[in-house]
């Protein structure tokens, strides 16, 4: 399908992007969606249903899925600005007579606040780049604070309170905490911790761990899983108008898929896992061996796209001065091939990344990083 479209196909060693497509689903993950492909369902059930099962898999008290991390914070701002007023929901985006702040700390501003404003709520910055005070964020708390939001990877950023005590002065005031922790589910108790850690809604990314690109899960307390329920796509029939959610709809395919990549990333053998990427890593360094001129280094790329010793998911390839040739060069020649090979560029190194690669695309990227690296001017 792809050939005849013309569209190039990618030999992904960057990881899951969802530029690149997210994951690779497994065949388990296949199947759950080719059976739920075979049967209609009503969808309310299934999202409750569903979410009761995602929720006693990872201790959440409830919990739902939403098409991505980006439409649960929609939804997830959205609940929480009616939870007093469910009369208003159908007026969102017009956001008259219902708290519609949302408290983020100044360096907590991220690329992902948009998803949150698009619910109709205004989003605050408290403090400013030298920082900021739980003092401040206490001030800033008051009748029309719908929520205060939180990214888990950001937390301990220079100038910011942590999550433990941003927490703490939330329940005091009773406003929830909306907590991003997209790709924290790994090693696997992370999740737990994470929803122990002070959010009362706390949205894990489906493309993190196997699932589809466009999965999701919003999960914490029971009062506001409902309210993200009340705002998603369906019960078109009962309403005057479409909700909120209807944009981010579902299909029942996906949500298998998120339910069975759950379940599959639960009881992975994690330790195979990363042997797998181990054995690949070797494999190429055998392939580039005699490669003059380059430094190759097994390392860790982890999920804030930093590189760390251990344990290992990827192959640092430094190109030396003496190459013939640079990374940039490399990595733009591999990119532009067919199929491109996509990997990352740092300075004068490649990262090769092996998340979503297989035994064929071992060998294919090991005979194009050699052919380019070889290739001289
Ligand atoms: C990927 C990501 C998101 C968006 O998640 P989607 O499920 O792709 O919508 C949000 N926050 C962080 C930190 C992410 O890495």
């Amino acid at each position: 399908l792809f050939e005849r479209l013309g569209v190039t196909p990618v030999v992904n060693a960057r990881g899951i992007y969802t530029d690149l497509g997210g994951s690779r689903l497994s065949p388990r993950v296949w199947a759950a969606m080719e059976e739920a492909n075979r049967t209609f369902v009503d969808m309310p059930e299934l999202l409750a249903k569903s979410g009761d099962h995602i929720a006693r898999l990872i201790g959440a008290e409830a919990a739902i899925v939403t098409p991505g991390v980006s439409a649960g914070l929609v939804l997830a701002a959205a609940a929480c600005m009616t939870r007093d007023n469910p009369d208003k929901l159908d007026q969102l985006p017009d956001t008259d007579g219902l708290p519609s702040r949302i408290l983020i700390q100044h360096n907590h501003c991220y690329k992902w606040d948009r998803m949150v404003r698009l619910s109709g709520a205004k989003f605050v910055q408290v403090g400013d780049t030298s920082g900021t005070t739980a003092e401040a964020i206490e001030a800033a708390i008051d009748t029309s604070v719908a929520a205060i939001f939180f990214p888990a990877y950001l937390d301990s950023e220079a100038g910011t309170v942590p999550l433990a005590e941003v927490a703490e002065i939330a329940r005091r005031h009773a406003v929830p905490v909306i907590l991003d922790a997209a790709f924290h589910n790994f090693p696997t108790p992370r999740f737990g911790e994470m929803l122990a850690a002070g959010g009362d809604l706390t949205l894990f990314s489906a493309k993190y761990f196997g699932g589809p690109n466009a999965g999701g899960i919003v999960a914490g307390r029971r009062d506001l899983i409902d309210g993200v329920a009340a705002h998603d796509f369906t019960r078109v029939g009962t309403r005057e108008i479409v909700s909120l959610g209807r944009g981010f709809k579902l299909d029942r395919q996906l949500v298998a898929g998120v339910v069975a990549a759950l379940e599959e990333w639960l009881e992975m053998d994690h330790e195979a896992r990363f042997e797998g990427y181990e054995r690949h890593v070797q494999t190429l360094c055998r392939v580039l061996g005699d490669v003059p001129n380059i430094e190759l280094t097994p390392m860790f790329f982890t999920m804030e796209e930093t590189l760390e010793p251990q344990p290992i998911n990827c192959l640092h390839i430094r190109v030396g001065a003496d190459a013939g040739t640079t990374a940039e060069r490399v990595v733009e020649r591999l990119d532009q091939g067919n199929p491109a090979v996509v990997t990352h560029l740092r300075g004068d190194a490649l990262v090769v990344d092996f998340e979503v690669v297989d035994d064929d695309d071992v060998s294919l990227i090991g005979r194009r990083l050699r052919e380019e690296l070889l290739a001289g001017e």
